[in-house]
């Protein structure tokens, strides 16, 4: 045994860690606030690009994801298929396969308070101030203590709808709130119709309702309950809190045009805990994975189209090729191979790259 391991926060990003500290040898302890695990609202969707460090196992997948269908302001842009490969998981039962069966230990209803250092439990109080030297470990509580620019996004959950193709992901683009809508199949029988995007709650609230009321699949449906939170797309915000290091999405791991957080949380929080254990520099590690450059790519290009009015971010999601839209919204993207791909279409390639660097 290497010691003890502290995480705080049992969402992906502290399950990444968790898993990777158990497999190199710590005594791992995850506390969590809540009394139960994935209690955050989330889409649950998590894309198969072959660099998740875990593997999920097949009892925790709801949908075998095989294609995604994409609209920009109501009109048909197209279809991916085999792109976009992933599965709807069951996000708690996939946590708690991750931190269980790591070995780590679970402590539910355990609130860590930074400005105490203390993580307080119905019955107990663990005091890190009398721990002697730094305890060593990651925060990974979410977007609460997240400092960069965040976006809200709201979901209803659905049952009762019809004609929903549960091998397929919906996004409809709607540049005005320079987000999207969107229809995931959710739980057996479920559906998850949501919205994401930069514009206050009440906005987003009258689009979504707007949206389910256009769509007749949604006709006999029940919405048996509507929920939201942020999400951190401000791009990474490296650091520690008390020497905890920040992963997940208090560290900035989402992917700002998307709002995909499972996949980088978990990644942040398996690199952490592998530096950790072999004396790296955590911050360097964290910053030079392959998915902190998907997170500054996306970044980059968000701060572009941000300064565009939504009839120039139309023209742009109409002109971009598929490939090009799936590997930057993945963040698998290949610059020379793009460049490649568009050899005949100059014009289209330099503003891809004009987006970029
Ligand atoms: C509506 C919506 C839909 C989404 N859909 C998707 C999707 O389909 N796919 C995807 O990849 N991402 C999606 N996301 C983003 C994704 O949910 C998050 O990015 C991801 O869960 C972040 O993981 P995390 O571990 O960093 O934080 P969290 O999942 O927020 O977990 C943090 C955990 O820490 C606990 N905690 C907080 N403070 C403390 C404390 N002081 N002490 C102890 N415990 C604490 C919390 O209770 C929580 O369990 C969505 C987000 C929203 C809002």
């Amino acid at each position: 045994m290497k010691g003890d391991f502290y995480v705080i926060g049992a969402g992906p990003g502290g399950a990444g860690a968790a898993w990777a500290a158990s497999k190199e040898g710590y005594k791992v302890v995850v506390f969590e606030s809540s009394n139960k695990l994935a209690s955050k609202p989330c889409g649950r969707g998590i894309p198969l690009t072959g660099d998740l460090p875990v593997k999920i196992p097949r009892d925790v997948v709801y949908h075998k994801i095989r294609r995604a269908v994409m609209y920009v302001n109501g009109k048909f842009l197209f279809e991916y298929e085999r792109m976009f490969d992933g599965y709807i998981v069951d996000k708690a039962a996939l946590l708690e396969a991750l931190i269980v069966e790591s070995g780590s230990e679970l402590v539910t209803r355990a609130k860590y308070e930074p400005r105490r250092r203390q993580v307080k439990t119905p019955s107990s109080v663990m005091d890190f101030n009398k721990a002697t030297g730094q305890p060593q470990g990651v925060f990974a509580g979410g977007h609460a203590y997240y400092e960069g620019e965040k976006i809200l996004a709201i979901q209803y959950i659905a049952r009762g709808a019809s004609g929903i193709d549960e091998a397929s992901l919906e996004i409809y683009f709607d540049t005005h709130i320079l987000g999207y809508y969107y229809v995931f199949p959710g739980e057996p029988s479920k559906v998850e119709i949501g919205v994401g995007g930069f514009a206050g709650f009440e906005t987003l609230k009258r689009g979504l309702d707007a949206f389910i009321k256009k769509d007749p699949r949604f006709r006999g449906a029940t919405l048996e309950r509507l929920e939201g939170a942020r999400i951190a797309v401000g791009g990474l915000r490296l650091g520690d809190i008390n020497g905890f290091y920040l992963v997940g999405e208090a560290a900035g791991f989402v992917l700002p045009l998307t709002g995909e957080g499972i996949r980088p949380s978990i990644i942040s929080g398996y690199e952490a805990a592998r530096a950790i254990a072999n004396g790296e520099n955590v911050a360097r590690r964290l910053e030079s994975a392959k998915i902190s450059r998907a997170v500054r790519i996306q970044r980059a290009i968000l701060e572009r189209v941000k300064k565009m009015d939504p009839g120039e971010r139309e023209k742009l999601l109409s002109m971009l090729p598929r490939e090009a839209h799936a590997e930057i919204a993945l963040g698998t993207l290949n610059i020379n191979r793009i460049a490649r791909s568009l050899v005949d279409k100059p014009q289209v390639a330099a503003r891809l790259l004009s987006l970029i660097v």
